[in-house]
């Protein structure tokens, strides 16, 4: 949390003869004991309580002296853990939404109203400044954004390319001599493809930047047999070929967006893997879920084991903000087992559909702007990462604000980082 070499002057212990060893001392609550841990007792009781106007879930808003050591009796440690681990999930296993993800409104941040802060980086914050005020030398930043991904899952690439449109249309009374022409015509000419206009975005914010801190992913399907898996897309055809080498050219990285049926059944995710690295004849190292539907929190496991080092799944579909408490990049860990893999969790904060979709936050243009721009700053506030989603299908010209909206975050993105 502290994220320096102070983070040596800080302990986590409720022996009084070890306080000395420290400059600040977060004293531990119940939370880890083996009577409590797992079972209802370690619930977090709402309202919570904060310290210097920070939202903790265990221990006491107080801090003492004693002698030279700070001891803060708010149990930042267990906080902190509890919102990186997914802990809640394991302890709610029977609340689960249609497609068997926990949903966000659910979640302990949503209902004690801070889904919308990094806490834990917070928490990082509020110990670097007791650390300083106690005489420690620590890093100082001024508001910035660390990294920003700009990330696009492929679910539908093409609308006129598949015969079964061609069908559909002559079905419901479009000329199929106009659908038949559309199928054939260049692939820039099909109403999905708008991969051309997100890079073209992309790289205003890249140019700003740089490309080391602005990085551009597209997630490709390679599987999947259930109805959420629609439409599916061949990857050895010749338009994902053409999509594949739009990315090599415009230095995009390729990630898997592994199935909705491998969300069920995570041992398919190597299968999945392998089939995209046959196809675009590289090793491919970073993975995003269809419809962010990684299921249990040890289902990241199986990414693990499949040879993905980063995801890019953990944000809640219903409801934009931080997951896991945090806007930094964090090694998963195992809520049941306590522990810390290799994989690193990407936190994604803003997701298109769940700012406008009716059943998500159904926000205006105007709200969904709002609400981004008050995420980014909470981001800025505390050096953290950015990651977007938006699908190439919802910035199709004339469907809804979302287009412009990405037009815009990018352009304020921009303003900001000078
Ligand atoms: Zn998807």
């Amino acid at each position: 949390m502290v994220g320096d070499e102070a983070g040596r002057f800080v302990g986590y212990t409720s022996d009084i003869k070890r306080f000395a060893d420290y400059k600040v001392v977060i004293v531990p609550s119940a939370f880890f004991d083996e009577d409590v841990y797992g079972t209802s007792q370690s619930e977090p009781v709402l309202p919570l309580n904060s310290i210097e106007g920070v939202p903790f879930l265990f221990g006491k808003p107080e801090i003492e002296r004693a002698g030279d050591t700070l001891v803060v009796h708010a149990d930042l440690v267990a906080s902190a853990f509890f919102l990186l681990s997914r802990y809640e999930e394991v302890l709610h296993r029977n609340i689960r939404d249609l497609y068997g993800r926990f949903p966000g409104k659910e979640s302990l941040p949503f209902r004690a109203g801070f889904i919308d802060r990094p806490v834990v980086d917070e928490y990082g914050k509020l110990i670097r400044k007791w650390l300083k005020s106690n005489g420690v030398k620590t890093v100082e930043h001024l508001p910035f954004i660390r990294k920003i991904y700009l990330t696009h899952d492929v679910d539908a690439p093409f609308y006129n390319r598949a015969w079964r449109n061609v069908v559909r249309k002559f079905f419901s009374g479009h000329n199929p001599l106009i659908a038949i022409r559309d199928k054939f015509r260049p692939l820039l000419w099909d109403p999905n493809f708008t991969f051309p206009w997100l890079f073209q975005q992309n790289k205003q914010l890249q140019s700003a930047v740089g490309e080391d801190r602005c990085i551009s992913f597209l997630f490709f399907k390679a599987g999947g047999k259930t109805k959420s898996d629609k439409p599916r897309y061949n990857l050895k055809g010749k338009d994902i070929k053409a999509l594949f080498e739009l990315c090599r050219e415009q230095g995009v990285s390729v990630g898997l967006h592994s199935s909705f049926q491998a969300g069920l059944e995570p041992s398919l995710i190597a299968s999945e893997l392998k089939k995209l690295e046959d196809a675009y004849s590289m090793a491919i190292k970073h993975n995003r879920h269809h419809f962010l539907s990684s299921r249990e929190p040890e289902d990241m496991e199986y990414l693990e084991k499949a040879g993905i080092t980063d995801d890019f799944t953990m944000g809640y579909a219903d409801v934009a903000g931080f997951r896991l408490g945090t806007s930094q990049p964090v090694r998963f860990i195992n809520p049941v087992t306590k522990r810390l893999s290799s994989l690193t969790l990407h936190p994604l904060v803003i997701m298109d559909g769940t700012l406008e979709e009716k059943k998500y936050m159904n926000l205006t243009a105007e709200e969904a702007e709002d609400y981004c721009m008050k995420l980014i700053q909470n981001i800025r506030n505390v050096n953290g990462d950015l990651t977007l989603l938006w699908h190439n299908t919802s910035v199709v010209y004339g469907r809804g604000y979302l287009r412009d909206l990405y037009s815009k975050l990018i352009k304020q993105i921009v303003v900001s980082s000078q």
